[in-house]
């Protein structure tokens, strides 16, 4: 099928890397399969940012 492999959360091997749409290894390169792709990798995304227990930011506004 070739492409990017994600899992169900479109997340790849690589930690804190997504891939959606066409370039992921979907059977169905259509538009809405690529928006579906993406609600889900938003999700996943908010779900990983939001379970991270060490974080070093850059800066912080005040
Ligand atoms: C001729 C044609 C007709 C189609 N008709 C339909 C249809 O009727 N219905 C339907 O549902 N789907 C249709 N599709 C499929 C649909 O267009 C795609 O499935 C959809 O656009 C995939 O969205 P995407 O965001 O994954 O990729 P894309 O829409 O291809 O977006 C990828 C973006 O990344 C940009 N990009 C690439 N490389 C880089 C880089 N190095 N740095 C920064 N940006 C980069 C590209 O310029 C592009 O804007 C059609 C496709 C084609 C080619």
């Amino acid at each position: 099928m070739g492409g990017v492999i994600v899992d169900d959360f479109m997340s790849t091997n690589s930690d804190g890397v997504w891939a959606i749409g066409d370039i992921r290894n979907t059977p169905f390169k259509q538009a809405v399969v690529a928006a579906s792709d993406g609600c889900i990798a938003a999700m996943s995304i908010d779900r990983y940012l939001n379970s991270r227990k060490n974080i070093r930011v850059d800066w912080i506004h005040s």
